[in-house]
């Protein structure tokens, strides 16, 4: 991203490109008005300018520079609505104007086109936000939870993004860097004082607090898996030979017929994803191709990839047919992923007649979950979504309140404070001088800040926001 230019007035397209009932060209900054003063022309005659704040505007979207319908020598653009947001309450906490122009890629690209001739500088990815941030209305976590929002999957990712969008998670980061802050001044306070009995009071009491701060850290850090989960979703690959089910299972879990089902061994050749819901918990389901060997080279490449998946798996679905033997195949198998944490063996086709060696797979899998299913009559299929769902938070409430770090930049920014405050610690168990043990709070305080920007390099802001689309 290019240096900053705060003092430009910026403009987007907020909305996704293509054909629909509204889309929003957005402009920011102390000229917003004065630009929609040029391009709009209200119904009632009124100047955008002298528009109250907050009102929303019926109009046209006006070239002047252009002959057309109009018989004064200007053309219509689009028929629109205008709101108007005046700074410091709006989004950006400057001037804000949208358009709701009609939805298509003429009238859209038009209105954006005319803004720019008329002063205002196309917005890089994220600038709306980052503005926001840089004005002060909100915090980094926060400017995070707005792409979170974007971006989640059910009811409860959104909860957790819209409770740190709300602060939630700002105030437990800043009440702990309060803290630190608190416990810095105690000891340049004390870092002067002589009196021996003294001293040794004031190191017990600041290591307790130091204590104290770490064991909130600690629970904080450890909230990570459980927003990781809600924000990413449990990566969940369904393995077995070809044949056993696995596309119908994927479709039974689905409730809809997306992947290929069929009778042939290995038309699953590539692998299929797609994301359900388990009670709040996003799911991402891989479907691979049944792992064999093959000189086909569409198979090899899909195989190839169903090892990688089955790697990066978080929960593994191993499949077998309840109808036939164990073979070499499931075997294989098996041995691939017996060490993985989290595998539930799934015996498909229950509704056929069993001939499946189900010792020789409590052998193979000792200490995993068995689940029967008939994928074709959705029998067994709630029981593996409890399952799974119990897997996944090992009998831990589900987000108990819903405040957690989700993102890897301010779990890794919380473990590097929390490793400082037991440096600072240890180094006041080690007798060591008021001077070291505050260089490790100050870091500490450093390290805490870059979870909400208190401290943050341009670098890292720029890195932050490269991830939001262009309007956002
Ligand atoms: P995949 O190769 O493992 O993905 O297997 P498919 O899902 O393509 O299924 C292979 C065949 O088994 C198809 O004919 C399915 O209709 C059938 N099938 C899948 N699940 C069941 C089941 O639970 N019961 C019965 N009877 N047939 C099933």
């Amino acid at each position: 991203m290019t240096k900053m230019r705060l003092n430009d007035t910026i403009v987007a397209i907020s909305t996704p490109v293509g054909e629909g009932g509204i889309g929003i060209v957005r402009l920011s900054g102390k000229n917003s008005l004065k630009i929609a003063d040029k391009v709009f022309v209200s119904k009632s005659r009124k100047i955008p300018s002298k528009f109250r704040t907050y009102t929303v505007n019926y109009g046209h979207i006006i070239d002047n520079g252009q002959t057309g319908k109009r018989a004064n020598g200007q053309r219509i653009i689009d028929e629109v609505i205008l709101t108007v947001m005046k700074a410091p309450r709006s989004y950006t906490k400057e001037d804000v104007v949208e358009i709701n122009c009609h939805s298509g890629i003429v009238p859209l690209r038009k209105t954006l086109g005319l803004v720019l001739k008329n002063g205002a500088r196309l917005a890089e990815p994220g600038e709306f936000t980052k503005r926001a941030f840089l004005n002060g209305r909100i915090d980094i976590s926060q400017a995070e939870s707005v792409l979170d929002i974007i971006r989640s999957k059910t009811d409860l990712s959104l909860k957790l993004a819209v409770n740190n969008l709300e602060g939630l998670l700002s105030k437990k980061i800043n009440d702990i860097r309060d803290e630190l802050i608190d416990i810095l001044a105690r000891i340049e306070a004390s870092i002067d004082f002589s009196e021996e009995e003294d001293v040794f009071t004031k190191r017990k009491d600041i290591f307790n607090k130091l204590n104290k701060v770490s064991k909130v850290l600690e629970k904080l850090i450890s909230s990570r898996d459980q927003g990781k989960i809600l924000r990413q979703g449990i990566n969940t690959v369904i393995c077995g030979s070809p044949n056993v089910g696995k596309s119908s299972l994927m479709n039974a879990l689905l409730k809809e017929s997306r992947a290929i089902v069929t009778h042939l061994p290995g038309t699953t050749r590539d692998t299929i994803e797609e994301v359900i819901n388990i009670n709040g918990i996003p799911v991402v389901l891989v479907d691979t191709a049944g792992i064999t060997r093959t000189d086909h080279p569409v198979e090899k490449e899909g195989i190839k990839r169903s090892h990688s998946s089955i790697q990066r798996a978080d929960l593994i679905l191993f499949v077998l047919d309840h109808a036939r033997k164990i073979n070499k195949l499931d075997i294989n198998i098996a041995k691939n992923i017996k060490d993985k944490d989290n595998v539930i063996v799934v015996v498909n086709k229950n509704d056929l007649k069993k001939r499946i060696d189900l010792e020789r797979v409590k052998k193979l899998f000792p200490k995993k979950t068995m689940v029967y299913t008939s994928a074709i009559n959705q029998s067994g299929i709630e029981k593996l979504e409890k399952t799974i769902e119990q897997l996944i938070f090992k009998g831990k409430a589900k987000a108990p309140d819903l405040v957690s770090v989700s993102n890897d930049r301010q779990i890794q920014s919380l473990c590097c404070s929390s490793q400082d405050t037991k440096e600072a610690m240890a180094s006041l168990k080690n007798r060591l001088s008021m001077d070291c043990i505050a260089i490790y709070v100050r870091s500490a305080i450093e390290n805490i800040g870059h979870v909400t920007g208190h401290t943050i390099t341009e670098e890292a802001l720029d890195r932050i926001f490269e991830e939001f689309c262009v309007g956002k």
